[in-house]
C-alpha cells in the first residue's frame, strides 16, 4: 500500500476544531487507500510561550532541558490528534521521536536526524492504525530528548516520507503554497505552481520560513516529493521537486529578507596564507554561523575580511574577532549591526544574462543604498540598512514582476 506523510503545523493545529479538519484529511487519504503518517507541530504558539516560561525562570536555560520542555508541545499535539481521530471511528496511535527511535546526534536544539526505526512504523500501518508522531524532537544515544531547531517539524515530517518510500510529503500550513516572497510583506506576491530544490533551498536559507532548510535538504537527498499546502482549503498548492527545464525560462523565481543581520570584518588583516582559515577555525570552535565571507586585497601585504552573522550571534563574534585583532596585528575591527539583506533567487540566474543590472537598478530608482553585494550561482544577494529593507524588498518584487504569475512574466 501507498504512504501519504501529512505535516500539520501550530496554526493548523490550533485548536479542537483544526484538529478535526486535519483529522478529516487523514481519514480522506485513508478513504482513497493510502497509508496515512501524520506529523504534528505543537499547537498555535505553544513553542513560544515554553520559550517564555523557561527564560523567566533562567535567562540562559540550560541546552537539555530546553529541549526537554520545548518537545512537550508537540507531545500534546500528536495524542490530542490521537484521540480526534479515535472519535471519529479510525484507529491511531500517536508516538514521540524517542518511541520510533528517530535518533539524533546529540546537539541540543540543533539535533541532526541519524535513523528511524521504518519497520516498527510499517507494523504499526499494517495494522490498519494512523501512525502520528511528534515533529521537531528525537533522541540521542543515550535517550536524552533532543530538538531538530525552530520549524524543525517539517525536517522529522521529509525525513519520515524517505525512510518510508512515501508517495508524498504534504506539508499543511496557513498559506496556500510556497510564494514569490512572504505573503505577509508582500500583499501581491503569487502563488509558485512548483519550485526545484536549490531554489527553495536558497530562499529556505535567506530568510523563507516557509519550510525548514534541512527538510528541503532531507528531500532533495532522498527524492521525497513535497507538497507545501493551506490546510483551511483544497488548493492543490506548491510542489518542491527537482528542477526541470521549464524552470530555467524563468528568471527569478522568488524573493527574501533577512532582517536581522549583522556585518563585522577585520581591516588589514596580513596577506599571507592561512589567515582566513585561522580566523573561521576560531568562529567555528565558538560555534558563529557566519554567511556571506568577502575578502579584498589591500596591495601585496594587506587585506580586508569581512562577513555577517545573525545579529544573535554577534557578540559571540565580536569577541573571537576582537581576540584576533591583536593577535594577527589587524589594524581595527568594523561591526554593523543595522543591516538586512535582500535576495533574488532563481535557477534561470544560470543561463541568463542582466539580472544584477536588473536588481541594482531597481535599488537604485527606490534609493536604498547597497552596502556589499554576494552572489551565487542562483541567487544575488545586496546588504542594505535595516531602515531599507521593506521598501528594497518591494522594488526587488516589481523589477523581477514577482507579482505576476511566473508565465506572464518577461524573460530578459
Ligand atoms: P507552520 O506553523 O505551518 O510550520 P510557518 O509559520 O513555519 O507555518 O510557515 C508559514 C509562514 O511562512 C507563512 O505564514 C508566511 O508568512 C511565511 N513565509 C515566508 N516566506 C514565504 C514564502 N515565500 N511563501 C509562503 N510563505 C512564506
Ligand atoms: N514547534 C516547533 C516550533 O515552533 C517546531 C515546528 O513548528 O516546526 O519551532
Ligand atoms: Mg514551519
Amino acid at each position: 500500500m501507498a504512504i501519504i506523510v501529512q505535516k500539520f503545523g501550530g496554526t493548523s493545529v490550533a485548536d479542537a476544531e483544526k484538529i478535526r479538519q486535519a483529522a478529516r484529511r487523514v481519514i480522506e487519504r485513508m478513504q482513497a487507500g493510502y497509508q496515512v503518517v501524520v506529523v504534528a507541530s505543537a499547537r498555535g504558539h505553544q513553542t513560544d510561550e515554553l520559550v517564555r516560561d523557561a527564560l523567566e525562570l533562567n535567562p540562559n536555560p540550560p541546552k537539555r532541558e530546553m529541549d526537554q520542555l520545548l518537545s512537550t508541545g508537540e507531545q500534546q499535539a500528536v495524542s490530542l490528534f490521537a484521540m480526534a481521530l479515535d472519535a471519529m471511528g479510525y484507529r491511531a496511535i500517536s508516538f514521540t521521536g524517542g518511541q520510533i527511535s528517530m535518533l539524533t546526534d546529540g546537539v541540543f536544539s540543533k539535533a541532526q536526524i541519524k535513523s528511524i526505526d521504518s519497520e516498527f512504523i510499517r507494523r504499526e500501518l499494517d495494522q490498519g492504525r494512523v501512525v502520528i508522531v511528534t515533529g521537531f524532537q528525537g533522541v540521542d544515544e543515550y535517550g536524552n530528548v533532543t530538538t531538530l531547531g525552530r520549524g524543525g517539524s517539517d525536517t522529522s515530517a521529509v525525513a519520515l516520507a524517505a525512510v518510508l518510500k512515501a508517495e508524498e510529503c504534504e506539508i499543511f500550513t496557513d498559506v496556500d503554497g510556497v510564494y514569490t516572497t512572504d505573503p505577509r510583506l508582500f500583499k501581491k506576491a503569487t502563488l509558485l505552481e512548483e519550485i526545484s530544490y536549490d531554489e527553495m533551498l536558497e530562499m529556505a536559507s535567506l530568510g523563507a520560513g516557509v519550510m525548514h532548510i534541512r527538510s528541503v535538504a532531507v528531500g532533495k537527498r532522498y527524492n521525497v516529493r513535497i507538497r507545501v499546502r493551506n490546510s483551511g482549503n483544497d488548493n492543490p498548492g506548491t510542489i518542491i521537486t527537482h528542477e526541470a527545464p521549464q524552470m530555467e525560462g524563468i528568471l527569478v523565481s522568488g524573493a527574501t529578507i533577512q532582517k536581522d543581520m549583522a556585518k563585522i570584518g577585520l581591516s588589514g588583516i596580513p596577506n599571507v596564507p592561512g589567515t582566513a582559515a585561522r580566523v573561521f577555525a576560531r568562529l567555528a570552535e565558538a560555534r558563529v554561523v557566519v554567511h556571506d565571507i568577502i575578502q579584498t586585497e589591500l596591495g601585496p601585504e594587506k587585506a580586508n575580511l569581512s562577513f555577517m552573522v545573525a545579529v544573535p550571534d554577534l557578540p559571540k563574534a565580536r569577541e573571537v574577532v576582537e581576540e584576533l585583532k591583536s593577535e594577527l596585528g589587524c589594524d581595527g575591527v568594523f561591526v554593523r549591526d543595522d543591516i538586512a539583506l535582500v535576495s533574488a533567487i532563481g535557477v534561470g540566474m544560470r543561463s541568463q544574462y542582466g539580472v544584477a543590472e536588473r536588481m541594482f537598478g531597481a535599488l537604485a530608482q527606490a534609493k536604498v543604498n547597497i552596502d556589499s553585494i554576494t552572489t551565487s550561482e542562483i541567487r544575488i544577494s545586496c546588504a542594505v540598512d535595516r531602515n531599507d529593507v521593506e521598501k528594497a524588498l518591494e522594488a526587488v518584487c516589481l523589477a523581477f514582476e514577482l507579482d505576476k504569475p511566473a508565465r506572464q512574466r518577461r524573460t530578459t
